[in-house]
């Protein structure tokens, strides 16, 4: 039995989990480095006469040269076709969490552009406190990328606050502290919440890919014979129930064949004696031939069905009298022309052919008696012909 659980590849799931990680990540840095020179530019205001000019622009120039190659970075793996392997991918975010630390030590580091032990700079503290939440939010598909981004942007400023041994700058320590702890908590959990939705969202992509391949499956069994792939029994009768069912316009001027269909009903001539001298799985082997051979001559639009044993039946839509018996000899001639090829013997092989033109106020079980019979002449008449049905 084919279940739809055990169709599911959970690898594949992970797979495609750590790909949408990736992408965000790199889509979200994109965006957030790019919009780095405001802030950065801002970094540089505050510091405006406090600082020494040369080693603020050396700073600045610095911190965007980094936020460059992270551009070009990033947009490098997002312009790829496909999701690298996942050896790959990790090198790409070993990578992409290198620079971002070491945007975060320069943010860090301006920290040291005015460090005076006496007094507190209390808008640039403001405007790191912002980048590094801001960046964060930015960081939820990898905690490992947020954890270290924290790192690098305040290892340098509470290094430097807690080095003065001043009670003001401890207090302002521990509040960064808290702040970033409490941040953190946050982000471990919309972190877990997004990966985990990512799980849910993937595995109900593939169960319902499962199901509609159980669904296809499951159709392709009740519709198809399993000896030949052709439309089995009840499918043949459901086509041609539709067709009888189906309202049909008719053309100006009146092409009546729209509105009739020829049904043939098709028999293997003698075919108890090919399971007779050849063995029953030479028998099947003849049925699958001739179920290729009369798939091949018919019409796109034709149906032909495997009705019994060794019993077919082909519908013709829009066919006149004179149209289905030609293409019932085209039939017939397609499988007597040349033998069945079994491994240790070649079979000549004949079928006869039954051919009613019927219209859809005939109604089924009328049709296919007309074509019964007309087949059973055809078999009275010596096998390997066609006879059509009287009207
Ligand atoms: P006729 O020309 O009168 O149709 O003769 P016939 O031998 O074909 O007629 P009959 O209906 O007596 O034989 C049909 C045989 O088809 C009987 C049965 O063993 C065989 N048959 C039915 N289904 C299968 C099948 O799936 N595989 C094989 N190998 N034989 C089958
Ligand atoms: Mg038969
Ligand atoms: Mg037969």
């Amino acid at each position: 039995m084919h279940d739809a659980h055990s169709s599911i590849d959970h690898q594949a799931i992970e797979t495609h989990i750590m790909a949408e990680r990736m992408h965000q990540y790199m889509a979200r840095q994109r965006i957030l480095v790019a919009a780095g020179p405001i802030a950065s530019a801002y970094q540089v205001f505050t510091k405006w006469q406090v600082a020494d000019p040369q080693l603020l622009f050396a700073w600045w120039l610095t911190l965007l040269c980094v936020d460059a190659v992270t551009v070009i970075h990033t947009t490098l793996y997002l312009r790829q076709a496909a999701p690298p392997s996942p050896a790959a991918m990790a090198s790409w975010r070993n990578r992409q969490i290198a620079l971002q630390s070491l945007a975060g030590l320069i943010w860090g580091g301006s920290a040291l552009l005015n460090y005076d032990l006496h007094t507190i700079d209390m808008p640039a503290a403001l405007v790191l406190v912002t980048v590094s939440t801001v960046a964060v939010i930015a960081l939820l598909p990898f905690r490992r990328a947020a954890f270290s981004w924290l790192l690098s942007v305040w290892v340098i400023p509470l290094f430097l606050l807690l080095s003065t041994g001043t009670p003001g700058h401890i207090h302002l320590a521990l509040g960064i502290c808290l702040l970033v702890g409490t941040q953190g908590l946050y982000f471990m959990n919309a972190s877990h919440h997004l990966i985990d939705s990512l799980r849910k969202q993937f595995k109900a992509d593939a169960l319902s890919k499962a199901l509609r391949e159980s669904a296809e499956r499951i159709h392709e069994l009740a519709t198809r014979d399993d000896l030949t792939g052709l439309y089995n029994r009840r499918q043949g009768m459901k086509l041609l129930g539709d067709w009888m069912g189906q309202p049909r316009q008719r053309a100006p001027g009146g092409m009546a064949e729209r509105d009739s269909l020829g049904l043939l009903l098709l028999d293997v001539d003698f075919f108890k004696r090919v399971n007779d001298s050849h063995g029953h799985p030479a028998g099947d082997e003849v049925l699958r031939e001739v179920a290729r051979r009369l798939r091949s001559a018919v019409r796109d639009g034709d149906t032909v069905a495997r009705v019994g044993g060794e019993e077919f039946m082909v519908l013709l839509p829009s066919v006149g009298a004179d149209m289905a018996l030609e293409l019932a000899q085209r039939l017939r001639t397609c499988v007597a022309h040349q033998p069945v090829q079994l491994p240790d013997t070649a079979l000549d092989v004949t079928i006869s052919i039954g051919v009613a033109v019927t219209h859809s106020a005939e109604g089924i079980e009328a049709a296919i008696a007309r074509a019964d019979k007309a087949l059973y002449a055809a078999k009275e008449g010596g096998r390997n012909r066609v006879v059509l049905a009287p009207q």
